[in-house]
């Protein structure tokens, strides 16, 4: 073993099993603003096995981005863990939780988060150069293909659909072949028609692919697809039993 793995062995927790891809433990995160504080989320416990589709439902405010946020290291916790495939993830240095996230963590937005400037093909490959490597040559074609956007690869954002348009973000988020892929409401900015095209398509390369994904909602019978769905309730997790 090298120097540089026994270094990361120190932040790697033995007792979650290698099936448990995100675990989160007494995770809590407060927005302070002058003497008010709120506390978005509020001692969350989570477990997400490998493969499984997860969702999150509540209503607005509740803190379901907030949660996911933090799930996906984008935002620091105020206390708490989340462990990426075991590994303590805000106990590592910022190189190493930059490398974690692009290699381990895809996420799609409500409102795409497109570079305008590039095409549809560009923006997909980002991620790849920000890694530094083509891990997965042959990936962009069985992604492209799956999303069915291998017809608008050339197109700038402005001249595609909003469908269109995250499906280039879950292409995106999906490049790097990531442990795990976040999405905070994704339809949320889609009409009916899109919306429901999306979700179709981004379950189907799920299943294809065997994709972990943890999924915020506010559609019923979209959560209820999940292998398991989690309810935040002013800043509180509980896992909700499936009715079957
Ligand atoms: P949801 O995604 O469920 O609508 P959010 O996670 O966006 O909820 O927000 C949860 C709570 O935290 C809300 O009361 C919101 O106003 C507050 N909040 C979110 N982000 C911030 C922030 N950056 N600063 C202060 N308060 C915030
Ligand atoms: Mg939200």
């Amino acid at each position: 073993m090298s120097k540089a793995e026994r270094r990361m062995l120190r932040h790697k927790d033995p007792s979650i099993p290698e099936s448990d891809v995100l675990v989160a433990k007494a995770l809590c995160k407060t927005f302070f603003q002058g003497d008010y504080h709120i506390k978005a989320v509020d001692s969350a416990y989570l477990r997400v096995k490998r493969g499984e589709f997860v969702s999150i439902v509540g209503t607005s405010g509740s803190g379901k981005s907030t949660l996911l946020h933090t799930l996906a290291g984008l935002e620091t916790p105020t206390s708490g863990h989340v462990f990426l495939d075991g590994y303590d993830f805000f106990s590592l240095d910022d190189n190493t939780k930059s490398e974690f996230r692009a290699k381990k963590i895809g996420v799609i937005f409500q409102s795409f988060h497109l570079l305008p400037a590039l095409t549809a093909k560009e923006n997909i490959l980002m991620p790849q150069k920000i890694a530094g490597e083509t891990r997965y040559p042959s990936y962009f074609d069985t992604l492209t293909r799956l999303l069915k956007i291998d017809d608008r690869l050339h197109h700038l954002p402005s001249e595609l659909s909003g469908g269109q348009r995250q499906r280039v973000a879950a292409a995106r988020a999906l490049i790097n072949k990531p442990d795990i892929l976040f999405a905070d409401e994704p339809t949320g900015n889609l009409d009916r028609d899109s919306a429901a095209e999306l979700i179709e398509l981004l379950l189907a390369t799920r299943a294809e692919l065997g994709q972990t994904l943890v999924m915020v909602t506010h559609d019923p019978a979209v959560a209820a697809r999940a292998d398991r769905t989690y309810r935040m309730e002013n800043g509180i997790l509980t896992e909700q039993k499936h009715t079957p």
